[in-house]
């Protein structure tokens, strides 16, 4: 019946546990706390396991602490990703058949039917709810909801009345990510690569090349004064084409790239890359200027063609020299045109040769590349025959001039490359027009963002700074999307909104989502939810009863009180889901705190489901254990730190908990008589509780299981070894135990629940009293003393390895009186630099010269080495060594076999005896 079978104690508490969870409206304080909730398109990870175990474990212990806790769950279905998957199984995709049959365990019958994109979310929707809850996490159940559901879709509606009253949605023409395979815009969670790219305004300076143009895409215009030749790449193919009636000579990509910009594009013919090599172009700045090879030029980036300006572009400063160490172009010259401090003539150059690089291909070509960029554009001068400006200046200037006067065109770009859609297309930008869009650029509604940011717990303290920068750059967002599941834009029924746009507060929907299942959507209009989420009463409001149920439960939950989600997620929904509370609710109903995650490895590799680098939540609670799995995820990292799934070192959770199992069941039912051994491990027992407790008040769940678990098992190992032969512990173990399995019933709760019931605990331990440190339990002078035992029978061991004898006996020599007045001294001491001289001022040690002055040298050395939690209390609270010693003589002389003799070092004979301090005896073995 005892035997540890974690299979046996997960059946036995699903049962107790029917329906627990389920929180109402009380007299109690509430605490309220919500997950990003998953876009259900496959099966869970180990990664996702830690996400919604980390808030269960937070939503436990207050709940133990007595809180109201309300931890829900619902599932995002909006957006297109699914469609995808239902297409390429209904075209019998293999990567794709192969994903969902042999990784995600999909059943055949089940899968045939996934061609309809509902039914793979309805299956993997209530496959996270049945492996949630396998993993014991303590959601209420009822809340549950998809963002499909016609009540969600009216309440989105709402929601969206409110944001284009307060002039937030707006229609224009803006550029945008996109897939031209979807035909689609695409945000972030529709990417493979690339989900951090950002699009960026290039100038197309145009060359002139016989009747044509080559047009190159720049962000420093201002440079085309140092322009010595163009490069173009002799491997690839560009074409010549028709753009708005203008032959240009640009790459295959970039043709494709100009139709999504508003260009109409056809294309006459093609030309070699190497043909162009050698053509001389010409630009009215700086004259005629050669086509010279280059492979780094990669036809997917701008026009597929580059300007070179050496002086101030580590990249064409390498390419050109080393063409020349070839023997070639010896006659180009770098032309510098801008002057910046810490750089001489060529700042290129410079940078370069400062670092070391003599390759192209070097690494560290990109930050060299960034160095002179921003040191230019923010401390660069352009020389006095070009105008004398400051870079940032001129190079709008020159744009400008370039726009009116000599051809040049906008192209958009991303930042980085490459971007790639889910799909495998790669993403281009696209200019959208009559497309609507969430104006987060609005500087007001930044403005009322950042206030509240001021206002929020932000957990760890760091992501303040990330959440910043976001609300700072955050541009205006396209809303909607042509395909996809979701609910319809208000005005335009033709589109509908995007998954980042309607997942932004559904924390309030969850506070009603279970009442709100009984009303007939259709009675659903924006005047109900203003009375539920505003209270504004209006005329003829159906079902008013059933409102005001809502109403209330809004008012007891609302705000929440943290949202946890993983970083990846600060620069797009965290942030976007403040810009819709502040524009929707009163000030008190806005968040009050967020706690960021880390990122999940598998093995050290990034988890991820599309290569197939990821482990099954469901396989690993069942070959580890759902309490197994929970622990490994708590105390592996903090929750903010990434951290590395290996099936090696999850099996040794497990054996840490059959250990904490056993000895629990050895110690519960002890009943010998409590003595001082008993009193330092209760009293040991109140700073473990306390640290415990804060910990986890911290989301710290690592911290609090290196206490509540390793801290308390190493002082029960102590005090198993100090126990008297004949005697198996007192009664008071019963206490340490009912405490040991509350510290980690919020981490093991199934276990919790087994041992709870074996130790006779009331109701479920689950909502058993978290346990209070009593101070008048603390008791300073034991702890000290069996410190002071327990590190001299450290030292005797680690002696006895050095000296490789028998022993036939051990020496303890104590400190005599007067070193203890020094350690004191020092101790107490606020600057213990000049302490020493202080002490030497008395006279009885001075008489003592040298060996005060050596004993204070040691005791200082000592005290560092002590940790602050020994050497404060022993400030204060004076112990007889010697009474120590000799109650634990008989103690001592069982754990080494040998007499042993205690000693003033005084009037011992040993020499060794004179190096004995307070806290550290001398130990002789003879
Ligand atoms: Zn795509």
């Amino acid at each position: 019946m005892n035997e540890f079978d974690l299979a046996r104690f997960e059946e036995e508490a699903q049962e107790q546990w029917t329906h627990t969870f389920e929180s109402n409206p009380s007299n109690l304080e509430k605490f309220y706390l919500t997950v990003a909730y998953p876009y259900p398109s496959g099966a869970m990870h180990v990664g996702h396991g830690r996400t919604y175990i980390v808030p269960d474990v937070i939503a436990r212990f207050w709940r133990m602490r007595g809180k109201q806790v309300l931890y829900p769950m619902a599932f995002h279905v909006t957006g297109a990703p699914v469609i995808g998957i239902s297409k390429r199984i209904a075209n019998k995709d293999p990567k794709t058949i192969h994903l969902y049959r042999d990784l995600y365990n999909v059943p055949q019958n089940v899968l045939d039917e996934f061609t309809d994109p509902l039914t793979i979310v309805r299956h993997f929707a209530s496959e996270y709810q049945r492996v949630m809850t396998a993993c014991g996490i303590s959601i209420d159940w009822r809340r549950r909801f998809t963002t499909v559901d016609p009540t969600y879709s009216k309440f989105i509606e709402w929601q969206w009345k409110h944001l284009y009253e307060a002039g937030h949605v707006i229609k224009g023409a803006h550029p945008v990510r996109y897939c031209t395979v979807d035909d689609n815009p695409v945000g972030d969670h529709d990417l493979l690569e690339g989900d951090k790219a950002e699009v960026i305004k290039f100038t197309l300076v145009m060359f002139r090349c016989g009747d044509a143009f080559i047009p190159t895409a720049t962000l420093r215009p201002e440079t085309i004064y140092g322009v010595t030749n163009l490069w173009s790449n002799p491997g690839i193919t560009y074409v010549r084409a028709l753009v708005d009636g203008t032959p240009w000579i640009i790459s295959q990509e970039a043709a494709g790239k100009l139709v999504l910009q508003d260009h109409t594009v056809e294309i006459q013919g093609e030309i070699a890359g190497r043909d162009l090599v050698g053509t001389i172009v010409s630009h009215p700045i700086c004259g005629k200027v050669p086509v010279l090879p280059a492979d780094f030029v990669d036809p997917d980036v701008g026009s597929g063609l580059v300007m070179s300006v050496p002086a101030h572009a580590p990249f064409d400063y390498i390419a050109l020299r080393d063409l020349q160490h070839a023997g070639k172009y010896t006659t180009i010259k770098p032309i510098a045109l801008i002057k910046v401090e810490g750089y001489g003539e060529i700042p290129a150059q410079d940078a370069v040769e400062r670092a070391g690089i003599t390759s192209q291909m070097d690494s560290r070509m990109d930050t060299v590349t960034k160095e002179i960029y921003s040191a230019e554009f923010s401390k660069g001068k352009l020389f006095e025959k070009y105008g004398s400006k400051p870079v940032r200046v001129a190079r709008d200037e020159v744009a400008a001039l370039m726009i009116e006067r000599y051809d040049s065109k906008i192209m958009y770009e991303f930042d980085t490359h490459p971007v790639v859609c889910r799909c495998g297309n790669k993403v281009k930008v696209k200019i959208l027009h009559d497309q609507w869009f969430l104006k987060y650029s609005d500087p007001a509604w930044k403005k009322q963002v950042s206030d509240h940011l001021g206002d929020m717990a932000l957990v760890p303290p760091e992501v303040r700074l990330e959440f910043d920068r976001t609300v700072d750059w955050l541009k205006d967002w396209a809303c909607t999307r042509r395909v996809g599941l979701g609910t319809r834009f208000p005005w335009d029924i033709t589109q509908l909104i995007e998954p980042l746009s309607d997942s932004t507060i559904y924390m309030a929907y969850y506070t009603i989502a279970h009442r709100i299942k009984e009303i007939d959507p259709k009675l659903l209009t924006p005047e109900v939810f203003d009375y539920i989420f505003l209270g504004k009463e209006s005329a003829d409001l159906p079902v008013k009863k059933k409102l005001e149920g809502m109403r209330e439960e809004f008012l007891f939950w609302y705000p929440y009180n943290y949202r946890f989600s993983a970083k990846d997620l600060i620069s797009n929904h965290l942030t976007f889901q403040l810009f819709h509370h502040v524009t929707i609710f009163p000030k008190d109903k806005l968040p009050l705190g967020m706690v960021v995650f880390g990122m999940g490895l598998l093995n050290g590799a990034k988890m991820s489901s599309s290569k197939g680098n990821v482990f099954l939540l469901e396989d690993a609670v069942k070959e580890f254990g759902a309490d197994t799995v929970r622990m490994f995820l708590m105390g592996s990292a903090e929750p903010w730190q990434d951290f590395d799934w290996r099936n090696e070192l999850v099996i040794s959770t497990k054996k840490q908990i059959e250990r904490f199992y056993s000895t629990v069941l050895e110690l519960k039912d002890a009943n010998g008589e409590p003595n001082d051994i008993d009193r330092w491990l209760i009293s040991r027992l109140q700073s473990h509780i306390e640290r415990t407790t804060t910990a986890l008040t911290n989301f710290q769940t690592r911290q609090a299981l290196q206490e509540a678990y390793f801290g308390i098992e190493t002082d029960l190992k102590w005090y198993r070894r100090r126990l008297p032969e004949d005697c198996d512990g007192s009664r008071e173990l019963h206490t340490l135990c009912s405490t040991w399995i509350r510290l980690l019933a919020p981490f093991i709760p199934f276990t919790g629940e087994h041992l709870w019931k074996q130790l006779a605990g009331e109701g479920l331990v689950s909502f058993a009293p978290w346990p209070v440190a009593e101070e008048k339990l603390v008791n300073t002078r034991i702890e000290l003393a069996e410190e002071l035992l327990a590190r001299t029978v450290e030292d005797i061991e680690s002696i006895k390895k050095l000296i490789q004898i028998t022993p036939k006996s051990i020496i303890i020599s104590l400190a005599p009186a007067w070193k203890h007045e020094i350690f004191l001294s020092i101790a107490r001491a606020d600057d213990r630099s000049t302490v020493i001289r202080e002490i030497m001022k008395d006279d009885a040690m001075r008489r003592r010269g040298k060996e005060a002055t050596d004993a204070a040298k040691q005791c200082t050395a000592l005290i560092h080495r002590l940790p602050p939690q020994v050497v404060e209390p022993l400030t204060r609270e004076q112990i007889n060594e010697k009474g120590v010693f000799e109650a634990a003589k008989g103690f001592l002389e069982k754990e080494f076999g040998v007499p042993v003799h205690i000693t003033e070092a005084e009037s011992s004979e040993y020499a060794k005896s004179a190096t004995a301090l307070p806290f550290k005896p001398a130990i002789i073995i003879e």
